[in-house]
């Protein structure tokens, strides 16, 4: 009995597949920075200011020299407090004075509306 004798090496062989790079293994240290700087802001003042653009002319005159008149409702709490901001030659300045808080906010909803 002819026994076919299978010579069949067939030279497997294993190529040796790199390794994937050994995923390194990262170590994150992640420091838990508690250590959160909260500064306390200039306490912001819960004020909240409404403007009204008023007539200068109306309101003065024709021959006033005010070019913007704003009226700044100021209100604090339960209080309110009314302003009248005037633009003339001379500047912004308030009823109650050129260093009203009333004076910046006025300023700036002028400047918004008219530039
Ligand atoms: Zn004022």
């Amino acid at each position: 009995m002819a026994s076919a004798k299978k010579k069949g090496r067939a030279a497997v062989r294993g190529k040796a597949k790199p390794k994937p790079r050994a995923r390194a293994k990262k170590r994150v240290k992640v420091k838990a920075k508690k250590q959160a700087k909260v500064k306390v802001k200039a306490k912001a003042p819960a004020v909240a200011m409404r403007m009204i653009d008023l007539d200068p002319v109306r309101k003065c005159g024709p021959a006033t020299s005010v070019e913007r008149l704003i009226r700044v409702v100021e209100k604090k709490d339960a209080e309110v407090v009314n302003h009248l901001v005037f633009l003339d030659r001379h500047g912004w300045y308030c009823e109650h004075g050129r260093g009203c808080p009333a004076v910046a906010p006025a300023r700036k909803h002028a400047g918004r509306a008219y530039r």
